[in-house]
């Protein structure tokens, strides 16, 4: 899946920037929801966050805050927005459900994740094998176990070999070991193409151990509470700095993190 369009802009409003390597900048200044016959809800307000290249950002928040509601803006995806948001164009994304077609093998619903052109033709061998997907090619869906499924969306996220990629809790209800799996071949993609990840997350110790920067957002409307850079290289970070790490944040932000 791709997302379509250039510059997403709404009502205008300034957008953040990190510098040349600013790859996703995203300036929410309201979004709020007018179902038919019910109140209005307000999901965002005051949401602004740069990704820069190569970077792993994970936002985090209570349930119900505006967390998919932001994802879904940047991507373009709902368009009735008050603000600005840019750089999401052709970003790879991977949703909490893995959204694949049961009806087509694990080989056709990656390529789904190419442009049409090439969809029958780019060699995805090379992905199929650093994904674990080697042997599950002609296989379908609802033959594959939940952290299988999640590994055939990522696949489709990356087939394109995206700039952006962003994730929606895509790690929810796996064990810790194929939970794990998936979050090292997240962090193999930004190592090796410089990728960079925006990902929705509601585990703290996840994201202590993946991401470069935490944005924390209130309940809902959404909006920024906290930006805090990890500046520990992923590599060395050890069980004693997480823990340290975590009961600071929970200190600070003991409306956003528990101890
Ligand atoms: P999160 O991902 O942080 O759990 P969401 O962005 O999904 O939260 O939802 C934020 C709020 O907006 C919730 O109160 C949710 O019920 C509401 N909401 C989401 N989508 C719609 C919609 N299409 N119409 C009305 N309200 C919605
Ligand atoms: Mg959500």
């Amino acid at each position: 899946m791709s997302a379509a369009g250039a510059e997403f802009s709404a009502a205008g409003g300034d957008l953040p920037a990190g510098g040349d390597a600013t790859v996703l900048s995203v300036a929410i200044r309201a979004k709020t929801y007018r179902p038919k016959g019910a109140e209005p809800v307000e999901a965002v307000r005051d949401l602004a966050f740069a990704v820069g290249r190569g970077e792993i950002v994970c936002l985090i928040g209570p349930s119900g805050a505006g967390k998919t509601t932001t994802l879904r803006i940047l991507l373009g995806l709902d368009p009735d927005f008050e603000g600005r948001v840019a750089g999401a164009e052709g970003a790879g994304m991977v949703f909490q459900e893995p959204r694949l077609l049961p009806w087509r093998s694990v080989e056709h619903n990656v390529r789904l994740g190419l442009p049409r052109p090439e969809r029958g033709a780019r060699d995805l061998d090379a992905l199929f094998e650093r994904l674990g997907l080697g042997p599950w090619r002609a296989r379908y869906p609802g033959a594959l176990s939940l952290g299988m499924q999640r590994r055939v969306a990522l696949a489709r996220a990356l087939a394109s070999g995206p700039r952006v990629l962003v994730l929606d809790e895509p790690f929810v209800s796996l064990d810790d070991a194929a939970a794990a799996g998936l979050r090292a071949l997240v962090v193999d993609a930004v190592d090796t193409a410089g990728t960079s990840v925006l990902m929705v997350t509601h585990n703290v110790a996840e994201a202590i151990a993946v991401a470069d920067r935490l944005l924390l957002v209130s309940k809902r409307p959404a909006s920024l509470v906290a930006d805090v850079a990890l500046d520990r290289p992923r590599g060395a970070r050890d069980r004693a700095w997480a823990d340290a790490t975590r009961q600071a944040l929970a200190q600070r932000h003991p409306e956003v993190i528990a101890e």
